[in-house]
């Protein structure tokens, strides 16, 4: 799968960027977040919130997350 520099959608920092195979989300491997899945809508919104906001929903998300599956943080996953 290719990988694409980006910066991590939950902490601003360096992190790598993969497109998943059901389009509607994108693979971030960022090494202090962790491997994590994003949905698009959440990728339009999120700069609209405060990084410990992101975290938090990055939080929810991993609660919720299937026991060897990587969490996937989706708008509702906001406050
Ligand atoms: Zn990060």
């Amino acid at each position: 799968m290719n990988k694409t520099q980006t910066n991590c959608p939950i902490c601003d920092g360096a992190a790598k960027q993969a497109d998943a195979t059901t389009g509607d989300f994108l693979e971030i491997s960022c090494p202090e977040c962790g491997e994590f899945q994003i949905s698009r809508t959440f990728l339009q919104v999120v700069k609209d919130h405060p990084v410990s906001v992101r975290r938090q929903s990055l939080e929810r998300a991993k609660i919720r997350a299937r026991y060897g599956l990587p969490p996937l943080v989706t708008s509702y996953d906001l406050p």
